[in-house]
């Protein structure tokens, strides 16, 4: 079966060929590294770790990037008020993004660019050169670069934008009096005093780099001019991409991206998650209400990626109770199984992922199947080699999923008592939590003090 995706650019579902045979170049907005990111972020990452572990199923060989944005309005702010320098101050969550990306068993990219990076900062300058040059940009009298969309005829294809209504809505705000037009993106903006010590010399002055200037350069640095997919969440699309794609292509000339993939919003309990709502969760604050990352990986990944996902604790409870299946499953076949391998599984669950990654019937097939082996061995009629291939067809699907249960849960009464120590080490009550840890100890369990709180890890040997 041919693989097919829904090309955002179109709004259309497209047969997808890579440039190159056999290989397909990835582009994937990262993390801005100004908070801990939340499960809606992760769900975006999830889906493109599910399109990454299909296509490798399929044969391709990909080369994936995910950029790292450490230098914007909110990563110089949060560094301000707290006091610390920008470096020092993004780093904390470039840590905790990877800490969350592992508990999520998401794939690493082949490379994660760095905005800061002095290699990246000379490639962004370049481009906002050529793009003066071509009269597709302009310094105004801020002193910021900004981009022409007026020179630009295809902006606004990707979100199907009307700019006309750009200009009826716009409200113009203080800074953005120097403007040609209301929807002109800041390409490179010029120092301010609340920058404080964050700048880069540039034939315009010191500054920094707009958003969207730095995922061009960066992919194009390391993918080059022409990408066969571009992925990220449909928040990404306006401006963000819709700028990847007028910056790219106003350099280069040429087709920036083959396929736009994006991933719809998270909901929780159907709402928008904020902060102020107390519905907001990162990955910790779902592993701290005893969930696995295991079981977090399965709540995102089951609903298909262009479908809103409403995140709820039944949810949850519900992903717990799905691969209980697939573990009982896995249990029963195992005793069963011989050596030798007896019939050879369809291709069903490839087949469906192929459909623009329908997960909904990829995982159809696969309780179908569970229902129907376990029925068969309820009966005592599934033999050895049968249940053997059944085993195999399930390391190739778990490949693509990542589900499998090689993860040591931890008990409810280790996480009690770790919750318990804790609360010791908050109230300072060092001999308590002593204590704590050695009945921890006793059970077999370790915990590390980290700057994230505690980490709890299965004792070697125990
Ligand atoms: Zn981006």
């Amino acid at each position: 079966m041919a693989l097919r995706f829904f090309n955002t650019y179109s709004r259309e579902l497209e047969e997808f060929a890579p440039r190159e045979a056999g290989k397909i170049d990835i582009y994937t907005c990262g993390p801005t590294v100004y908070s801990r990111a939340h499960i809606g972020n992760f769900r975006a990452y999830i889906f493109e770790d599910l399109l990454q572990r299909h296509l490798e199923a399929r044969g391709f060989k990909v080369h994936r990037v995910m950029n790292i944005t450490d230098v914007d309005d909110k990563t110089i702010r949060g560094s301000r008020e707290a006091g610390i320098p920008l470096t020092k101050f993004t780093e904390q969550f470039k840590e905790a993004f990877f800490d969350d990306a592992e508990t999520l068993r998401i794939k690493r990219a082949d490379e994660y660019p760095s905005a800061t990076d002095q290699h990246y900062i000379d490639k962004m300058i370049s481009m906002i050169g050529a793009l003066i040059a071509k009269g597709l940009a302009y310094q105004a009298d801020d002193k910021s670069v900004y981009f022409r969309i007026h020179n630009f005829p295809n902006y606004g294809k990707l979100a199907h934008f009307d700019l006309t209504q750009l200009q009826s809505t716009g409200r113009v705000k203080h800074d953005e009096y120097d403007k040609e037009h209301i929807g002109d993106f800041a390409l490179w903006k010029a120092w301010d005093e609340k920058d404080g010590d964050v700048k880069w010399a540039s034939p315009w002055g010191p500054g920094r780099p707009g958003w969207h200037i730095e995922c061009s350069a960066m992919a194009t640095a390391l993918l080059g001019d022409q990408i066969d997919i571009h992925c990220g969440g449909v928040d990404n699309i306006f401006p963000h991409h819709e700028a990847e794609i007028a910056q790219s292509e106003g350099v280069t000339g040429k087709k920036f991206v083959r396929m736009w993939m994006h991933c719809a919003h998270l909901l929780v309990d159907g709402q928008k998650m904020a902060k102020s709502l107390g519905n907001f969760y990162t990955v910790p604050d779902v592993l701290a209400k005893g969930y696995t990352g295991r079981e977090l990986r399965y709540a995102l990944i089951r609903v298909h990626y262009r479908t809103q996902l409403n995140f709820t604790w039944e949810g949850m409870n519900e992903a717990r109770e799905s691969l209980g299946r697939i573990d009982d499953w896995l249990r029963r076949l195992r005793e069963i199984a011989g050596d030798e391998s007896g019939i050879a599984p369809g291709h069903e669950f490839e087949d469906a992922l192929d459909d623009d990654l329908n997960i909904s019937a990829a995982l159809g097939f696969l309780f179908e199947t569970i229902r129907e082996t376990n029925r068969a061995m309820d009966r005592g009629e599934l033999d050895p080699a049968t249940a053997g291939s059944w085993l195999q067809w399930w390391n190739r699907v778990d490949a693509v999923l990542a589900l499998g249960g090689q993860e040591i849960e931890i008990p409810p009464a280790v996480l009690a008592l770790a919750k318990e120590r804790e609360q010791a080490r908050l109230a300072k009550d060092w001999k308590k939590s002593d204590e704590l840890r050695d009945q921890l100890s006793a059970l077999g369990w370790e915990v590390r003090d980290s700057k994230d709180g505690q980490k709890i890890t299965k004792r070697a040997g125990a």
